[in-house]
């Protein structure tokens, strides 16, 4: 027997429609590209986003059309984000920071129609003009006395929107309809897409509220420096209107002084990031001797948390929430908000034991560990493998990709993440590696982010990676690379002692590089990729 309820389709723009009739007093404050700070409420941005609206059917984007964006995390991203999901379209985040041989082949892949881009990257659209789809047209996210010099044939945001009507008689779009596509990057070979719907997008905002409501509420002032350009700033341009907090985006400084500032000046009480970004953050705390006003809580994800950054934040005052997930999640898995028994129970130490984690599953998301041959193991803490999902806010295949899409899932339908994962009876879930960068020595594995974790607490470390490098005997051996955080260079024998605390002999690595920095994937996070092809020949001491 079927429910007797009425279905209502869910849909995106809903979202900003409920926060502008019911946050009133909620505000979007953003660092623009034209050097200063803007600042209206969610009323005032849904007005634009209708103006928006009738500024893309005029152009002719009809629904399903793709419109890229190629912007930093700011108001008129934002507006774009609701206009083209509102009127049916996809919206198409690009990252600034892929390769231009990786951005031709998404935008053609995608198809993409406009493509509206912030000042900052007009070069990057110039440099590729000639292998852009002759058809694309160009808006600039500004207005008409800050357009660029430029003979490129560019449109101005400001003036599409400027004579239009700010109401919209928004279409009741079906909620399987897409919405947003944003591609996989870091990987080797092409890019892959995720094209999420609007029922996905929205309960996924509904289960980021649910699961992260402790620093997500009516009230709170939360910093995405994580970008719109890369899966919807983790859920947050949908998760804050919702909730009735507050978005402070940070345009392009996302340097420790520049974030600190803007904390600080706008008294952020939730920042969510990349840990590379965190460091920086930290570095000017203690340069400043204080945390920026306000400043009550962190969201760290993208790739392992140190245990010495969650730490210092906790000793601080800041609460830290270390959550995983992946574009093709939309992205959030899990996240380590601990229960409230543990936090009022537990020591600092057994907090940040658990913390370390990356904690338990969202309400849509389940978990399992495989073996190689597909077999699910237990939740026991110790039973290490394959972590799969499934979810109704993951993809179910990528986007015009079959071959991708092959490989991706088992027989279940469960999507295989890459990554190699610990779930303990309680839930919580430990990422020991992705599969790719776990080191195989000897037959044995030997887990990069274990070693890196312990690494970090040690004063002269600012950061660091530890990479598989061939051996002819063990097949492979890890290599740790250090960016010291001063002058001194730590001792090889002083790392030992410290990680023999920790790991079993025969895991220590091989050999210690120094680098002035380590090098980035386009989302922030240490690219391993690049950091293994550079030590591609090294030589460990056994093979001179
Ligand atoms: P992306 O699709 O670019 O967001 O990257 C997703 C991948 O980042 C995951 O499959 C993990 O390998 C890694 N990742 C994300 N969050 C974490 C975390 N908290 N700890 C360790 N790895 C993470």
């Amino acid at each position: 027997m079927l429910g007797q309820m009425m279905h209502r389709p869910l849909s995106v723009i809903e979202i900003l429609k409920f926060a502008s009739e019911n946050h009133k007093s909620a505000e979007i404050v953003s660092v623009r590209t034209e050097g200063d700070i803007h600042r209206y409420s969610y009323a005032q941005a849904f007005e634009r986003v209708a103006q928006m609206a009738h500024a893309l059917g005029r152009m002719g984007i009809a629904s399903g059309d793709r419109v890229a964006t190629l912007a930093w995390n700011g108001y008129r991203h934002f507006e774009l984000y609701y206009a083209i999901s509102g009127i049916g379209a996809v919206c198409h985040t690009i990252n600034p920071r892929l390769s231009a041989e990786q951005m031709i082949y998404i935008i053609q892949h995608a198809d993409d129609q406009v493509l509206f881009v912030d000042t900052t990257f007009v070069p990057i659209i110039a440099a590729l003009r000639s292998q852009l789809p002759q058809g694309l047209r160009c808006v600039v996210m500004t207005d008409r006395a800050h357009m660029p010099d430029s003979d490129l044939d560019l449109l101005c945001y400001e003036d599409l929107i400027a004579d239009c009507p700010k109401t919209y008689d928004w279409p009741e779009v079906d909620e399987n309809t897409a919405c947003g596509l944003c591609y996989t990057s870091g990987t080797t070979g092409n890019p892959k897409g995720a094209l999420y719907s609007h029922r996905s997008t929205v309960l996924h905002a509904m289960s980021l509220c649910i699961s992260l409501g402790r620093f997500l509420q009516e009230g709170t002032r939360v910093l995405p420096v994580v970008p719109l350009f890369h899966v919807n700033a983790w859920g947050l341009p949908y998760g804050a209107p919702l909730a009735g907090a507050s978005l402070i985006f940070p345009g392009g400084a996302l340097d420790g002084p520049s974030v600190y500032k803007l904390m600080d000046e706008e008294r952020v009480n939730s920042a969510w990031g990349v840990p590379t970004v965190w460091l920086g953050l930290q570095a000017e705390i203690a340069a400043k001797g204080r945390n920026p006003n306000g400043f009550s809580s962190v969201v760290v994800g993208g790739s392992a948390a140190p245990r010495s950054m969650i730490e210092k934040f906790e000793k601080s005052g800041v609460s830290v929430c270390h959550a995983w997930g992946m574009t093709e999640m939309s992205p959030v898995g899990t996240h380590g908000i601990l229960p409230a028994d543990m936090i009022a129970t537990k020591s600092l130490s057994e907090r940040l034991d658990l913390q370390q984690y990356q904690g338990r599953r969202v309400f849509g998301v389940d978990l399992k560990v495989v073996d190689e041959n597909g077999e699910s193991l237990p939740h026991d803490g110790t039973s290490v493998g394959e972590l799969y999902v499934r979810g109704n806010a993951i993809i179910s295949g990528y986007f015009d990709n079959e071959a991708a899409t092959a490989e991706a899932f088992d027989s279940e339908g469960w999507f295989g993440t890459g990554d190699i994962a610990v779930i303990r009876p309680d839930g919580f879930l430990s990422i020991q590696d992705r599969a790719k960068d776990l080191i195989k020595s000897g037959g044995e594995w030997i887990s990069s982010i274990d070693l890196e974790n312990v690494v970090m607490s040690h004063p002269m470390v600012a950061n660091c990676a530890v990479i598989a490098v061939a051996h002819p005997k063990w097949d492979e051996r890890p290599l740790l690379v250090i960016v010291p955080a001063g002058q001194e260079h730590v001792s090889k024998a002083e790392i030992d002692d410290l990680l023999l605390q920790h790991v079993a002999k025969w895991q220590l690595p091989d050999a210690i590089e120094f680098v002035d920095e380590l090098p980035l994937t386009a989302t922030g996070k240490v690219s391993k990729l690049t950091l293994r092809q550079k030590f591609a020949n090294y030589m460990l001491p056994d093979m001179k």
